[in-house]
């Protein structure tokens, strides 16, 4: 997926090395955490992945495909931190926005089961004003999967939500991811969101933004709340921890 992919930021006269020769790998249909210190490079990565953003050097691929190919085809689904809904527009208009903005008709059938999917039923006409912080970032989520990606890209989607609401939504992602079968890279700093949702975590350094090592996560799905007090789960915890903030890895 990304080949010794280099990224670096100009700000005035000075270079700021953000990736360094990053290489990752993740086969189709995985879910992938990518783990790291604030500031490391992760959003980033995501940004070159969406076309946001250009390499310095190195290549970025998913399925075979460039990221602008990607984006031109619509096989790209994103959702950050922000929702960043419009509000003027319902939870059904703002999820047939990409679709809208595209050119592709609209499936209002396939909407509909998309807003079961991340269940929100009951709130269709709803704005964005009148929906709590995980009921919005759920109209992200069937946002980013409504052109029906082939990549879902998520930059810390909960980061802003209260410990609760974040550990029922990351349940339901797990549902959604299961249904859906997308390849999907989840971005986070959580080392417990980390092990919970992924097949396999790629830690990063602290900047410049290295991965220090791919991780596999082998607890059987689905994962329950339960498992969060297993033994394996505490140890694959504490093996990430110490690849994180070990200083064992330079
Ligand atoms: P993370 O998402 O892991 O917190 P980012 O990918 O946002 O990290 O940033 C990585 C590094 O690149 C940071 O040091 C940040 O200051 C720098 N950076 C990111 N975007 C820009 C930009 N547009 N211009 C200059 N520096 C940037
Ligand atoms: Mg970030």
């Amino acid at each position: 997926m990304l080949k010794e992919l280099t990224k670096q930021f100009t700000i005035r006269r000075s270079v700021v090395t953000a990736l360094d020769r990053v290489d990752l790998d993740t086969p189709a249909g995985a879910f992938v955490a990518l783990l790291g210190p604030s500031g490391c490079g992760k959003s980033t990565i995501l940004r070159i992945l969406a076309d946001l953003e250009q390499p310095t050097s190195g290549t970025a691929f998913v399925h075979g495909e460039a990221p602008s190919q990607t984006r031109r085809n619509h096989h790209l689904g994103i959702a950050f931190q922000d929702a960043a809904l419009l509000p003027w527009r319902s939870v059904t208009a703002n999820i047939r926005l990409p679709l809208q903005v595209s050119g592709v008709k609209v499936d209002d059938a396939a909407v509909a089961e998309l807003i079961k999917l991340v269940g929100l039923e009951g709130f269709e006409q709803a704005r964005p004003a009148q929906l709590s912080g995980g009921m919005r970032q759920r109209v992200a989520i069937a946002r980013a999967l409504v052109v029906e990606p082939r990549i879902l890209l998520l930059d810390e989607p909960f980061g802003a939500l209260d410990e609760m609401t974040r550990q029922r939504l990351n349940l339901e992602l797990q549902r959604i991811w299961t249904e859906r079968a997308t390849t999907t890279l989840l971005v986070t700093h959580s080392i417990t969101e980390a092990v919970f949702l992924a097949d396999t975590v790629a830690v990063m350094s602290p900047r410049p933004g290295r991965i220090v090592a791919q991780v596999d996560i082998d607890l059987p799905r689905p994962r329950t709340p339960q498992m969060l007090r297993t033994q394996r789960f505490h140890e694959l915890e504490d093996q990430l921890s110490a690849l994180l903030f070990g200083g064992t890895t330079a």
